[in-house]
């Protein structure tokens, strides 16, 4: 006999704490961590979530760069860290850190830890997509893809006669290139990231990154040498030092109980010339909008999209589907037994960036978010942005500073 499925609430409390790491100076960085960390004890959140290289820094450019910053998941200053804040504040801490494997193949990863209350590792995940700057030093895949596994929390599903539970919610890892297109050579519309969670009903998706913002000097660059003036210029008329601001800390609080701290540095916001805007860097208190609607862009299959009914009836979708040779079961977020197979499930998308800028070339884009998509609207919407009522963007961190983004998160699960 089939027992009837129960709808939950689960409520979270998610700290995002945006980082600008820099190479060499661990012991600083573990500073600053400490210091943003007692301003959130007071609260208790669930899960506090870390950048992608929160403590080491980024731009490594050979294998010996780096090899001083590897290490195994439970050894080394990212799990020293990790445990601590976790059974400080009795929460998860998730951070992202150089994997090396001390076994014959002395293979190295962009790995990220799960660390529980009882400061015990609940999951160790390796990037699976990999963006130039860990070709340099020689990072591996990945081997088993994207993943899943459950994250247990104590008491935080609520029935509707207010009853609670303990709750297992299906939880993953993505580390920042794991959204974009694999190797950029991908087609755009695979998305292959967001397709892979929407089919295995992923609920909580925590994200470490390290994004950068459209000002940087890349291997596409036409003219890096121009760029790097305009950078270091950026840098400078908003008085940062050469490699971004660290330690003015940005505060954004926003709780069910009516708590609302917002904190901004008093930031010199330079006026640029309009032409100078698009790609300028400035206003360091703000987020950088595109670059948030980007992201949201790379979630389509779980946004609300109009159109997609008829290409339920139009037949089309199953040899788009034949492409993927049964391994994928959704295109754009359509499956063949519903036009958008994420209707009213519910995701919560926990987006940890870092800022700051390294080898005054590469420049983050900040902007840490907290998205809920909710499986709403799927007859309306037609825009793949913040403004499709599906996402719910609850709150977004400049692009300039470190600091912290707490909220109140609602996922109703069925269990
Ligand atoms: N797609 C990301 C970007 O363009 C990749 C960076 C990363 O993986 N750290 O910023």
């Amino acid at each position: 006999m089939s027992q009837s499925l129960k709808r939950l609430k689960v409520k979270l409390r998610i700290a995002v704490v945006q980082l600008n790491p820099r190479i060499g100076h661990v012991d600083q960085t573990l500073a600053r961590i400490n210091s943003i960390v007692s301003r959130i004890e007071r609260y208790r959140p669930d899960i506090v979530v870390f950048p992608e290289f929160a403590l080491s820094g980024y731009s490594f450019h050979s294998r010996s760069h780096i090899e001083p910053y590897l290490s195994q998941p439970t050894n080394g200053p990212a799990w020293d860290i990790c445990q601590r804040i976790s059974k400080r504040l009795s929460c998860i801490t998730v951070m992202g850190y150089p994997e090396i494997v001390r076994e014959s193949s002395q293979k190295a990863y962009n790995s990220a830890i799960v660390v529980n209350a009882n400061g015990e590792l609940v999951f160790n995940y390796r990037k699976a997509f990999l963006y130039y700057t860990e070709e340099e030093w020689g990072c591996s895949e990945n081997p088993a893809g994207f993943q899943t596994f459950d994250l247990p929390f104590y008491q935080k599903a609520c029935d509707s006669d207010g009853r609670l539970y303990d709750v297992s919610l299906k939880s993953a890892i993505g580390i920042c290139m794991d959204l974009s297109p694999y190797k950029f050579q991908a087609p755009f519309y695979d998305f292959e990231f967001s397709s892979f969670h929407s089919e295995h009903s992923t609920e909580l998706i925590l994200f470490p990154m390290a994004w950068l913002h459209s000002i940087s000097a890349t291997r596409e660059s036409k003219n890096p040498e121009q760029q790097k003036k305009e950078i270091a210029q950026s840098q400078q008329s908003l008085g940062f030092q050469s490699h971004g601001s660290q330690g003015e800390y940005q505060l954004d609080i926003l709780l069910n109980d009516g708590t609302c701290i917002k904190e901004s540095p008093s930031a010199v916001t330079c006026d640029l010339p309009d032409v100078q805007v698009k790609s300028a860097f400035s206003h360091p208190a703000e987020p950088d909008l595109t670059n948030v609607d980007y992201w949201i862009l790379r979630f389509m299959p779980l946004l609300a999209y109009r159109q997609r009914k008829n290409w339920f009836s139009g037949g089309l979708l199953a040899t788009v589907l034949k492409k993927f040779q049964e391994i994928r079961t959704t295109y754009m977020g359509a499956s063949l037994e519903k036009p958008w197979s994420f209707e009213h499930k519910n995701t919560v998308a926990v987006m940890c960036n870092r800022c700051g800028v390294e080898d005054g070339t590469t420049v983050y884009a900040g902007s840490s978010s907290v998205f809920k998509f909710n499986g709403k609207y799927g007859n309306f919407e037609e825009e793949l942005d913040s403004s499709n009522r599906s996402v719910e963007v609850l709150g977004s961190l400049g692009k300039g500073y470190e600091g912290v983004l707490l909220r109140d998160v609602e996922i109703e699960v069925l269990r």
